[in-house]
Order: C-alpha cells, then structure tokens, then sequence
C-alpha cells in the first residue's frame, strides 16, 4: 500500500528532506507544497550568491558549540548525518565543495546556482511533486491522517513535515497543534553604534580581534570590519548570535568592548609598546593594526601616533594599552545588512523527538530547518542544520509503520 507524505516549505530542509523521503520509501508518494514561486530562494541568494553550504568540523562534539540555540539537541542528529555526510552527498551528485581557510565550505562553482540546481535536479530525479504558489487554508489531524485543505483541493497525508523556516504561519500552526513556541527574535546582525568616532574609516578590517559585551560573559574572537554604522564581521555577528535574546531584552541598547589586538592582558600591550620604546626610540608607533584606525584611536587620547616612541611617557602607553585592550562603544540598534540573518526561536526543542524529528505531541507530524529554536553561528552551521533536521525528517516519514489508505 503506498503512503503519502506532504511537505509543506520548500527552502534546504523541505527539499533536503522530501528527497529522504522519497529514498527511503520510492514507492511512496511524496508532494511539497510551497507558498511562493520559487523554492530555494534563500540559498540562491545564500553566502553573497556562492552559497556556504556547510563548514569543515567534522567531530560532532565541537560542532554543536555554533549552535548558541539546539548545541544539546543536534548532538545525537549529528552522528547520523554531519558535514562529512554533507560534502559526499553533494560529491556523489557531482557538486565539489572546497573549504576556505576559516572552514567555510563553498561548491568549486563559487556559485550557489549550482547547489539550487543540484537539489532541484534530485528532487524532480526521485519523482517529487512539487507545487508553488500553494496557500494551505487549513489543516488538521483526523485519527490516523492529516487532511489538508488548498484553494482547491483537499489532500489526505499519513504524514507532514513542517519546513517553513521562520515564517509566523508555521509558528502558529505549530501553537495549534500544542507545541510551545519560543518568542522568535534576530540572530546574526551587526551592530548600529551612531557615536562611534571610527564612522567614516568605514571598509577597514581587523583580522582578529576580541569582542565582548559589557557585564555579559560572552567573548567572540575573530575579524571584525567597520562600517558606516557600526561594526559587522564574523566576530561582530557570531557575538550577536549568542547574545540574540540578552542584546532583545536591552532593546539593542548595550556597550560593546574590543580587544584590538586579540591580546590576553594589557600589561602584556603595555611591555610591548615600552620594548618598542626602548629598542626604537627614535621610530614612530609599531604598526599594530591600520593607520588610519590606530591614528584615530590615538587622537582620541590626545596623542599623535607618528610622534618619535622615545617621546612618549609610558603613563602614556600605559594609556594606550588600556584602550587598545578594551576600547568601548554604545550599541544603540541592529542592521542586518546583505548577511546570513538568522531567527533565534521557533519551535520549542522539548516537543521533538530529535531520532526522527516527529513532534512528541502529535504522530505523523515532523519538523525540520530554521522553524525550531535552532540557529547557529555564521559560516554554513544554519544550512547543515537544515540538511540535518531534513535528513532526520524525510528518514522519519519515509519509514513510518503505520499507513492509512489513502
Ligand atoms: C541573506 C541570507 C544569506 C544566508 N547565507 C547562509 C549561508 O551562506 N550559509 C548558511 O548556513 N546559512 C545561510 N543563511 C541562513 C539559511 O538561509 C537558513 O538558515 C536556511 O535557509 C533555513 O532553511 P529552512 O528550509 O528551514 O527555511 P527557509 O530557507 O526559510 O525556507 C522556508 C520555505 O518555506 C516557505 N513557506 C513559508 N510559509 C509557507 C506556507 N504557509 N506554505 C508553504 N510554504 C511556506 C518559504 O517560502 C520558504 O521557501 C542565510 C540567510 C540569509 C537571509
């Protein structure tokens, strides 16, 4: 007897996971139904159009520590289907990925035309039906089935997979079947600082710097970039991912610290800033980061960077270590700006089994992707979470015991 499977959502996760679906069980019958005219349409426009499809970790243990929301609940999904198993998907359908050096992995294509054509090619390979501009009036569970009502068609399913990222419907379908929803609020954002001195140095980047949040126990190291508004860079939006719900209840209203030079203490600055002095007396300021940022950051203490070392007080250094170690700013807001924005929240992780991504409230009904309380930090962690939670899913649905006649 063959079954029916709908998956409602067709971004990574609904189309990762109907293509499960489907090979777990061919014989089944399995529709997607989508609400725009595109699917995919996130990963098309996905890590600035080249897609960063998964990072290069491969120990599940270090793994879940991107994911400031879901770390607990991924660990178990991850030993069966990790970026390991991601890159060999994708190679035994002919896509290569390379690995940059910060561990980010990209098709060789450097195009993400070319992982949206490799999922589409599966898709309609394994006999998916899919349908777009689909709008779901209603559905609901009857005792061993769903019944999904469309404009204008009814479809009866043994099971449903809920892949609508992070769209309110989904949510509050979510909500009516019983699950608790997680209030949703950004994740991976930049940071608006108007009274910032360093506005108009704009385009500058610091590869590795310390970011903290003032009375917060949350540090970030990596590049940093200034912006005409603020900050933003993979250490800028990995610390705005752990501190999503802190930086939404202080209404984006917090003081960011920076560690310029990445450094374990100021006295360590200090000793080598006074070494430079002794050893260059008569040469200007090392040159520790850009000029044009360390010359502003000096100005601001009265002090001009391309006077002779020998001519400045150590109380002066000493001022400069301190600012160099922790220099602060006033966070008044959030941009999120051409970059991989996330939504922290969803579907509250406690309501699903995380072997097969069936809701614990009601059978037959499975989650995958962005929709649960599941985010990750830049660099591909949200699109393997996506390939993960599919995986699971269409694994789930494809090998469901039960099945009605439909
Ligand atoms: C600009 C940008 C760049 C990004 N770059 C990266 C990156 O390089 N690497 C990375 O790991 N992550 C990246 N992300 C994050 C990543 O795109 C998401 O985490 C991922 O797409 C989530 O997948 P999903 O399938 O759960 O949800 P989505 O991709 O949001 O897909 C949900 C789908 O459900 C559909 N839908 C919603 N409601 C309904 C309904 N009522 N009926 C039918 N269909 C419905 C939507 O139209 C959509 O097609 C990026 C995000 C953005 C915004």
């Amino acid at each position: 007897m063959s079954s029916l499977h709908v998956v409602i959502g067709g971004g990574p996760a609904g189309v990762f996971a109907a293509i499960r679906c489907k090979t777990c069980n061919p014989s089944a019958q399995v529709v997607l139904l989508e609400k725009t005219n595109q699917l995919l349409a996130k990963v098309r426009i996905s890590g600035g159009g080249r897609c960063n499809v998964t990072h290069a970790c491969f120990d599940p243990r270090q793994l879940i520590q991107n994911y400031p929301r879901g770390a607990k609940e991924l660990l178990g999904p991850f030993h069966h289907f990790q970026p390991k198993d991601t890159v060999s998907w994708f190679e035994d359908r002919g896509v290569f990925l390379k690995t940059e050096d910060d561990g980010r992995m990209f098709p060789v294509t450097d195009s993400s035309e070319t992982i949206v054509q490799c999922l589409l090619k599966e898709a309609a390979h394994a006999g998916i039906e899919i349908r777009k501009q689909q709008r779901i009036q209603s559905l609901q569970k009857l005792e061993d089935h769903f019944l999904i009502q469309l404009d204008n068609q009814q479809i009866k399913a043994n099971s449903i997979l809920l892949a609508t990222g992070s769209s309110s419907w989904g949510h509050g379908l979510a909500k009516e079947f019983g699950h608790t929803i997680i209030k949703p609020v950004p994740s991976l954002f930049t940071f608006n600082i108007p009274s910032s001195p360093l506005l108009d140095l704009s385009g500058i980047s610091v590869s590795e710097v310390i970011v903290s949040l003032k009375g917060f126990d949350l540090k970030q190291k990596g590049p940093v970039l200034l912006t005409h508004w603020g900050f933003s860079g993979p250490a800028i939006l990995k610390l705005s991912a752990w501190a999503a719900r802190a930086l939404y209840d202080l209404s984006y209203k917090a003081v960011l610290q920076i560690n310029w030079l990445a450094a374990l203490n100021q006295e360590i600055i200090y000793q080598n800033l006074v070494q430079s002095k002794i050893n260059h007396p008569l040469q200007a300021m090392p040159s520790l980061l850009p000029s044009n940022l360390l010359s502003r950051l000096c100005a601001d203490l009265h002090m001009d960077s391309t006077i002779a070392l020998g001519r400045l007080p150590n109380k002066t250094l000493e001022q400069l270590a301190a600012k160099l170690y922790c220099d602060e700013y006033l966070i008044e807001g959030q941009t999120t700006y051409k970059q991989e924005f996330v939504t922290a929240g969803g579907v509250d992780l406690r309501g699903i089994d995380f072997r097969t991504m069936e809701s614990k409230i009601v059978p037959g009904l499975f989650f995958a992707g962005e929709i649960l309380n599941i985010d990750g930090v830049t660099g591909g962690f949200n699109f393997q979470n996506a390939w993960t939670t599919g995986w699971l899913a269409g694994t789930g649905m494809g090998n469901l015991k039960s099945c009605i006649h439909l």
